[in-house]
């Protein structure tokens, strides 16, 4: 059973919150620990981490609603199959009507805040390109550095409506090794750089390009 790789915390003589076991189901999922379509049993779970099964079905509920797991009525609860194909390109379609725009909103909109942070971000994807670690630090990165740029199109509706469909987990979880190159650092440089010089048409550009990119590195796992 793929639980028993999880991490052994159980031992740990500090009480697990909903929070950090919600985080740990969550990366055992993204990095195949936990494979497509495996029981998760919360009684087991509970077990495992030593905890009362409240703090257990609250995790479930997120990852629920990050759509990593169903519930089945009979059969509890499962983690749900990998995107396929279409579903990935229905995905990117998305991207590709939200984020050029917001983008090019950035561009307009943007505090020196705004600046700061998203710069910061490809400061430390630089250096984090060459690390060990670089695909865990760089997802992280790619999931706040597209956010960030919806903070600074200032509309708040368009990024919860980007949030909630998940496009970071679903994408990462596909593939999660091998998705993030050199490549995308530069692209996420060309976008930062457009929206701190407030070129609306370039950011736009830079963006559409960047998810482009994406789309046909991803598409890629399904050759
Ligand atoms: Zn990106």
């Amino acid at each position: 059973m793929a639980m028993d790789q999880l991490p052994a915390l159980g031992q740990s003589a500090r009480v697990m919150l909903g929070d950090e076991i919600y985080g740990l189901l969550q990366q055992a999922i993204m990095d195949g620990t936990i494979p497509p379509d495996a029981r998760l049993n919360a009684g087991e779970l509970a077990r495992r981490f030593d905890v009362s099964p409240t703090p257990i079905r609250e995790a479930l509920a997120r990852l629920e609603s990050d759509g990593l797991v169903d519930k089945h009525p009979l059969k509890g609860y499962r983690t749900t199959d990998l995107l396929s194909r279409d579903e990935l390109v229905d995905l990117f379609e998305l991207r590709l009507l939200l984020e050029p725009g917001g983008a090019a909103r950035a561009a307009q909109r943007r505090s020196q805040e705004d600046i700061d942070v998203l710069r910061g971000e490809i400061d430390l994807a630089r250096t984090a390109v060459d690390e060990d670690d670089a695909y865990a630090v760089l997802s992280r990165h790619d999931v706040r550095l597209h956010d960030r740029v919806f903070v600074a199109a200032r509309n708040e509706t368009l990024r919860l409506a980007y949030a909630r469909a998940h496009c970071h987990l679903h994408t990462f979880r596909l593939a999660y090794t091998g998705s993030y190159v050199p490549d995308t650092v530069r692209e996420h440089a060309a976008i930062v750089g457009a929206i701190a010089a407030g070129d609306p048409d370039a950011a736009e550009g830079a963006m559409r390009r960047h998810i482009e990119q994406s789309q046909r590195r991803l598409l890629r796992v399904f050759d």
